[in-house]
């Protein structure tokens, strides 16, 4: 099988703006949040930091460790049966660090752990309670795992207080059991999706697909009406990468208007919103995203 080595110009990233950088290590400094922006060197700091309106920026926060208890062959986060136990600090000292920091959009995710009974939800659900009680301004996306399936811990940090609750289903169903951990079903993660909403109806419900891995269109199709039957309200396209050799390999590199044009499709099956791009990921200006179609 032929392997894909050479990238597109569409994906050859410019060095983010330095200014912004500086920004942006100041504001942290001291903080000790782990934001995944910074900490995957993502391609899109400057479209997410930047911009006059600190009101729409939007970050990402790593909770509950470094390690995760699966495996995704997509995924280069480590892994481990048992990682290291939570730090109940966190849920304080996060909130505390954003209240500081200020900033209008906040997604917060974390690794999975298959290792703790309720999978952290409660301490996912006590971190978003105590920011909006100390930054009542700020909008949270909670981007979770799909808790073994436990409904009850979906319900549970659906109510905590958060805006938007995102779950991912990465991929179409047909490839799910290539790319994801074996634990991951496609339909267990649609059902934490409708489990959310049916939680609180007023959430926005999120999903994202990495492109590139090997789906058809039919099968993207597919997935985009069970997530529509499931009522989920937003979703996002990017673009796979392979981040070591030891992953999954790219089948396609999906061209800036097949995106548009899945953004479009999208759109036209009742998405509320959609960003689809190559360098999109799933928390890509989020909270312009929300500002733009949810508030106004
Ligand atoms: Fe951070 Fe996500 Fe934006 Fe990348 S896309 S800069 S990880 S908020
Ligand atoms: Fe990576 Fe999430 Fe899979 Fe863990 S569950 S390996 S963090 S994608």
């Amino acid at each position: 099988k032929k392997t894909i080595t050479r990238l597109p110009s569409w994906l050859k990233t410019p060095i983010p703006n330095n200014n912004n950088y500086k920004k942006i290590k100041n504001d942290l400094r001291g903080l000790n949040l782990h934001t995944v922006c910074e900490e995957a060197r993502c391609p899109n700091i400057s479209d997410c930091w930047g911009g006059s309106d600190k009101s729409a920026a939007t970050a990402t926060i790593m909770l509950m460790g470094d390690t995760c208890t699966r495996g995704c062959r997509f995924c280069s986060v480590k892994t481990s049966k048992a990682p290291p136990p939570l730090d109940p600090h966190e849920p304080e000292n996060t909130a505390e660090a954003l209240r500081r920091w200020g900033l209008g959009y906040v997604v917060l995710t974390s690794v999975d752990r298959d290792d703790l009974v309720d999978g952290g939800a409660r301490h996912f659900a006590e971190t978003i309670r105590l920011i909006k009680q100390k930054a009542p301004a700020m909008l949270v996306e909670a981007l979770t795992g799909d808790y073994a399936g436990d409904l009850e811990m979906v319900k549970l940090v659906a109510q905590s207080g958060l805006d938007v609750y995102a779950h991912n289903i990465e991929t179409v169903e047909e490839l799910t059991p290539f790319v994801r951990d074996r634990r991951a079903k496609f339909r267990q993660s649609l059902d934490v999706l409708r489990a959310a909403k049916e939680a609180r109806p007023s959430l926005i419900t999120k999903t994202s697909i990495m492109l590139g891995l090997g789906e058809t269109e039919q099968q993207l199709w597919h997935a985009l009406k069970e997530l529509r039957k499931n009522d989920v309200d937003v979703v996002t396209f990017g673009q796979y990468m392979r981040p070591t050799k030891r992953h999954m390999a790219v089948e396609a590199y999906i061209t800036p208007d097949q995106f548009e044009m899945w953004r479009q499709r999208a759109l036209d099956m009742g998405f509320l919103y959609c960003a689809s791009g190559p360098l999109v990921r799933s928390s890509y200006k989020a909270g312009e995203a929300f500002i733009e179609n949810v508030l106004k």
